[in-house]
């Protein structure tokens, strides 16, 4: 079977050695390599980074199937496969704010609030309040009641077979946004219809991505997907051992190219 995998890069700031890195990866592993532009959030996306997007990994010798797949074009899509899991009743709707949360887990509890994929485990203030608006969330309790356990191949860091059970989903990754009120979609749904519809077979990114694996997991089974091979990768640092952020424009490709680098350099960077 043809190995399809895909580069889905948010057009939010210029690429930088970690991207070079996660792109050349993904065109290694595959037969065929897609290219997704991750723009649901209109208002932290920007047309002169996509075209930068197109120029710097043309210039890393790197060639995609057109056309490209753009998530600002697909929100009928994400919004039909919510109905679907608000038609099963799993999910619910929510308005609470950061505040809101953050005051709720410093109430009195045993232990430190544990942290999931989007930051602290919500804690079910509005699981049971029949609320008609707001922020759709997921209700994780439910969800593992369906299935009983989610279980994923991994071929990068940590490989073998993962498998989490209900206690776990519910302790790791609780109740997250599926919908954000002010986009309709989130990452995590838009991620899982996308590398479905783009018949992706092996998901390649960082590894500071896997927290968010085992819930992309469930919604592929909830929603009737199949479920890809993934392989999260080493996360490229600077000489001080911090992850590249995308606002760390001193490392943006552009800029290496600007100096004289060639494209056999940044392989040489990243440890290619
Ligand atoms: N859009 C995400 C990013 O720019 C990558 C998502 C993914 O590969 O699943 O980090």
């Amino acid at each position: 079977m043809a190995r399809v995998t895909r580069f889905a890069p948010s057009p939010t700031g210029p690429l930088h050695l970690g991207h070079a890195y996660a792109a050349l990866v993904a065109a290694e592993r595959g037969d065929r390599f897609l290219l997704r532009i991750e723009d649901i959030d209109q208002a932290r996306c920007r047309w002169a980074y996509e075209v930068a997007i197109y120029q710097d990994l043309g210039w890393l010798g790197l060639r995609w199937e057109v056309p490209v797949l753009h998530q600002s074009a697909r929100l009928p899509l994400y919004q039909a496969a919510l109905d679907r899991l608000a038609a099963q009743g799993l999910t619910y709707h929510c308005t609470c704010s950061r505040g809101d949360i953050r005051a709720a887990l410093s109430a009195p509890q045993e232990g430190a609030p544990m942290i999931g994929p989007d930051g602290p485990i919500y804690p079910g203030t509005c699981r049971d309040k029949g609320l008609t608006e707001g922020a759709v969330r997921l209700n994780m309790a439910r969800a593992m009641a369906r299935l009983g356990e989610v279980a994923y191949l991994e071929t990068g860091t940590d490989p073998g077979t993962h498998r989490f059970d209900a206690a776990r989903m519910s302790h790791e990754i609780g109740d997250v946004v599926l919908a954000r009120r002010d986009i309709g979609t989130s990452y995590h749904l838009a991620v899982v219809v996308d590398d479905a519809a783009q018949g992706i077979t092996e998901v390649t990114r960082g590894a500071d991505l896997a927290p968010a694996t085992p819930l992309h997991v469930l919604l592929q089974q909830l929603l009737g997907l199949p479920t890809p091979i993934y392989h999260h990768h080493r996360l490229i640092r600077d000489s001080q051992g911090k992850r590249l952020a995308k606002r760390d424009d001193a490392r943006a490709l552009a800029k290496y190219r600007a100096e004289g680098a060639t494209p056999a350099d940044i392989c040489r960077m990243v440890g290619l």
